[in-house]
């Protein structure tokens, strides 16, 4: 009950800037303390990123409300997304597209992750350990593409694996801070929108960061 009020309250809170009804419902729905240490729970249902482990962090609210609103999703989608971290942002996709591929790098998160979707019923959930390839090539192509860890420049194995009219969010830039990137890749090429200034840990492997910072 305490954790549905302080839930009601963040998506109020995120209703000034996120206008998509479907994005707000799926926030409603998902008990985010599932996604976070037991020791952190308490802190839920702030707006701010927690860490989960492995130097890893679940994103802020409002940061995982934003990329999912600008992933246009209406309910047919594959999608795709890189980083499952706590599998709290992989929860809100499956609540909004038919189908969700998503990778991680760090077996312990992943092992978490999948047994936590899998406890709460999601059956359009793959949790995938990641390949030396980035990515998940043997469901491609996708509508869309999200990656939850920041790339030094659009990697472009992620633009292969995106269909015509999909598009990808993507943090882009430097160590510790980026730019939110929206693209959308058309028969003409591929369009780029500037979503903001943004902080997300760094995506590792062939054609990201080699290491960690
Ligand atoms: N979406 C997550 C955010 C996790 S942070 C959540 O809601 O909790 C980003 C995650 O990306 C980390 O868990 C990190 O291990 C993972 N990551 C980094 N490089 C990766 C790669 N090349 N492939 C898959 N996952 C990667």
């Amino acid at each position: 009950m305490e954790y549905e009020i302080a839930r009601h309250r963040l998506v109020n809170l995120l209703s000034r800037d996120i206008h998509d009804p479907k994005t707000l419902a799926a926030i409603s729905k998902i008990s985010r303390e599932l996604f976070v240490p037991p020791e952190l729970r308490h802190l839920a249902y702030k707006d701010e990123p927690l860490p989960i482990g492995q130097n890893q962090t679940i994103s802020q609210p409002y940061i995982v409300a934003l990329m999912t609103e600008k992933l246009s999703l209406t309910g047919t989608e594959k999608v795709l997304e890189i980083g499952t971290g706590s599998g709290y942002q992989t929860a809100i996709l499956a609540e909004l597209a038919r189908e969700v591929h998503s990778t991680e790098r760090i077996p312990d998160l992943t092992e978490k992750a999948a047994k936590l979707l899998h406890t709460l019923g999601y059956k359009n959930v793959f949790i995938h350990a990641a390949q030396e390839d980035l990515g998940w090539q043997p469901a491609a192509p996708y509508e869309a593409i999200i990656t939850t860890a920041a790339a030094p420049d659009v990697p472009p194995i992620l633009l292969e694996q995106l269909a015509i009219g999909g598009r990808m969010i993507i943090p882009v830039g430097g160590r510790w801070e980026q730019q939110l990137l929206k693209i959308t890749k058309t028969v003409n090429g591929i369009h780029t929108e500037n979503l903001g200034g943004c902080r997300f840990v760094s995506l590792i492997g062939k054609g990201a960061w080699e290491t960690q910072p």
